[in-house]
């Protein structure tokens, strides 16, 4: 029987990248500090990692989809001066808010709902009781758990966000000490065929 491998599920904006009001060129992208390291290691130990992150700013017309495809080519390049590669990044275009009429609907991906987890769980053959969601806001907790992942809740609390309401397994400062967690408590469970 093939079994799923674990995963960290990465929230983008705020989370593997620092806070910026709807960033939309690749520029506008920089890795949190000391993320790459222990990236590393989670992959290292067999961990698969995947950005999910809601986008949007493509709903509202903010930008296009080649900007979003710019941008996460220039974030898998900051990543690779790290050796650090990505199994996927899943994005959310949807908005009901939304101008863009095909985009402005209310869909089951857009975080808490927990779609693009369980659609990457599905096509990468992970294990979302063995994988963890790493967000800065109380959606990212929220999606995690229905998913079935265990989940960190990261950086100062973002109005609105209590943690009473969410109950993140972890919570830490930042990113990368989450990851340094992650990467304790699962060791080598990442492993599936070496
Ligand atoms: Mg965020
Ligand atoms: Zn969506």
């Amino acid at each position: 029987m093939v079994t799923g491998r674990a995963a960290v599920f990465l929230d983008r904006d705020g989370t593997l990248t620092r806070p910026r009001h709807y960033p939309s060129r690749p520029e506008h992208l920089a890795l949190a500090d000391h993320v790459g390291p222990w990236l590393r290691v989670l992959q290292a130990q067999g961990v698969a990692l995947v950005v999910v992150t809601n986008q949007s700013g493509l709903a509202r017309g903010y930008f296009g989809a080649t900007d979003l495809d710019a941008m996460h080519q220039g974030l898998r390049g900051q990543l690779a001066a790290w050796r650090v590669r990505l199994d996927g990044i899943y994005a959310c275009p949807h908005h009901v808010d939304g101008s863009v009429a095909h985009l402005a609907v209310r869909c089951g991906c857009r975080k808490p709902a927990p779609g693009i987890l369980l659609r990457a769980a599905g096509e990468l053959r992970l294990d979302p009781a063995r994988s963890w969601m790493v967000g800065d806001a109380a959606s990212d907790v929220a999606a995690g758990h229905r998913a079935g992942c265990r989940t960190a809740l990261v950086g100062p609390p973002a109005p609105g966000d209590t943690e009473s309401a969410v109950r993140p397994d972890l919570r830490t400062e930042a990113t990368w000490e989450a990851l340094r967690h992650i990467a304790e408590r699962l060791g080598d469970a990442g492993h599936t065929r070496w």
